[in-house]
């Protein structure tokens, strides 16, 4: 299959072609006819399935065919990191097109963004807590929005964004099309969705089973050495692009800091970061300058970086969706990647749920010199869970995808 079925206008083909996507991905095959009908969608899509695509395109579509520099369509995203990765991935695939994109968020300067919406601009991706800031100060207009989209729903929750959001909606035009997408679903989210969506149509693309193109293997250690695992099982399988998550912000720090002094190139993401901190480091992540990212899980949720080799998780997620979102930051559009997760004693309630979602045995690998239960080594799930043949969706590697993915802050590009 091809994008030809959707007729979208040329210009959007021709940034189609330019990003080199040559057949759509199943969340795009299920969602963008609806949402090209105008109907109100809530996906149930875990990252890394090409879901952002999946409603810019429609969404452009839409907005070429009225009157241009006025705020039409509002995404609004948990992240400043997601929300700049929308804003590119917007600019990238409008390049053709005369629509203008920008982001919003905190932690940077409000006067180019209140500059920016004061120039005019078709579609704003915003992070809750500044773009109320902007509605109080009155220098956006949401009055034309036309199209809402809710990214990343759960994750919004978990970090208590829901009050803000509703006050966000309050002040939008009743009669819009509104999108909501959410890797969980969970009564909250279920709740929201009710209060927001009318009459959505539903679509569920791999809930709960974690990309199938990655491979799950676990180690068992203690405490006190998972620093020397690490550095072992760096030596031993490469540092290409290799993204290590912890579960608290100093222990992100402290641990690129020791990566740092044993000689990798890393550094660290987490939110007591200033901004441009945060930037610089997946700017550095993305463009290979360091080959390995500490980071938080709030810090890392929805980041897309082409070629993430492994994911470590050198502390247990929390959950099993945390699993979920940690993973799906490898393997991403059908390439593969492996998973690696330390498991110490306190470990074993995620764990369990970890194995129930993974559907079975996890198996576990061992290291000479650490004592663990060596089972067999990895596990590979079934499949992507998709109707749409695999060998359709391949994501050419182009140097132009490959730039586009190294370009992280280039907020002045069609803004
Ligand atoms: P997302 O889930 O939106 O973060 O997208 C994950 C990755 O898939 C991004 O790097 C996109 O550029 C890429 N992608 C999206 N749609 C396609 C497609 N149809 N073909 C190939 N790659 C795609």
């Amino acid at each position: 299959m091809t994008f030809d079925v959707y007729h979208f206008n040329s210009k959007i083909m021709a940034g189609i072609d330019a990003s080199g996507y040559s057949s759509p991905t199943p969340i795009q095959t299920e969602a963008m006819p609806h949402i090209l009908a105008g109907k109100d969608v809530m996906g149930l899509a875990q990252t890394g399935t090409g879901k952002t695509a999946a409603f810019v395109l429609p969404m452009l579509q839409r907005l070429l065919s009225s009157p241009r520099r006025k705020v039409r369509a509002l995404i609004i995203a948990p992240t400043r990191e997601l929300a700049e990765q929308t804003h590119n991935a917007i600019v990238d695939l409008a390049r053709k097109t005369d629509l203008t994109s920008m982001s919003i968020y905190g932690g940077v300067g409000i006067q180019p963004q209140m500059k920016r919406l004061k120039k005019g601009v078709d579609i704003v991706t915003a992070c809750p807590g500044r773009l109320l800031d902007h509605i109080n100060r009155g220098t956006i207009s949401l009055s034309n929005i036309e199209m809402l989209v809710m990214d990343e729903a759960d994750q919004m929750f978990d970090m208590g964004f829901f009050p803000d959001i509703r006050k966000i909606i309050k002040r939008l035009p009743a009669d819009r099309q509104n999108l909501m997408f959410s890797a969980t679903m969970p009564e909250d989210i279920k709740h929201l969705a009710s209060e927001v969506l009318k009459n959505p149509v539903r679509i569920q693309i791999g809930h709960k089973v974690p990309v199938a193109t990655v491979s799950h293997t676990f180690y068992t250690v203690t405490t006190g050495s998972k620093n020397t695992l690490l550095l072992r099982l760096l030596n031993k399988n490469g540092t290409e692009s290799v993204l290590v998550f912890t579960r608290t912000k100093r222990r992100s720090q402290n641990l690129a800091e020791h990566l740092e002094r044993a000689g990798h190139e890393a550094t660290a993401l987490h939110g007591n970061l200033s901004q441009s901190r945060r930037q610089k480091a997946l700017e550095g992540f993305r463009n290979g300058r360091f080959k390995i990212l500490v980071a938080t899980d709030v810090a890392a949720r929805g980041i897309d970086v082409r070629g993430i080799s492994r994911v470590i998780n050198y502390d247990m997620p929390a959950t099993a969706d945390a699993y979920t979102h940690r993973i799906g930051r490898t393997g991403r559009a059908e390439e593969t990647g492996d998973a690696l997760t330390f498991v110490c004693g306190e470990d074993k309630g995620p764990l369990r749920a970890i194995q129930h979602m993974l559907g079975g045995k996890l198996k576990y690998a061992a290291l000479e010199g650490f004592a663990a239960p060596a089972r067999a080594l990895e596990q590979r799930p079934k499949q992507w869970p998709s109707s749409t043949p695999k060998k359709s969706y391949r994501p050419r590697r182009s140097n132009e995808s490959r730039r586009r993915n190294s370009v992280f802050s280039n907020m002045a590009r069609k803004t």
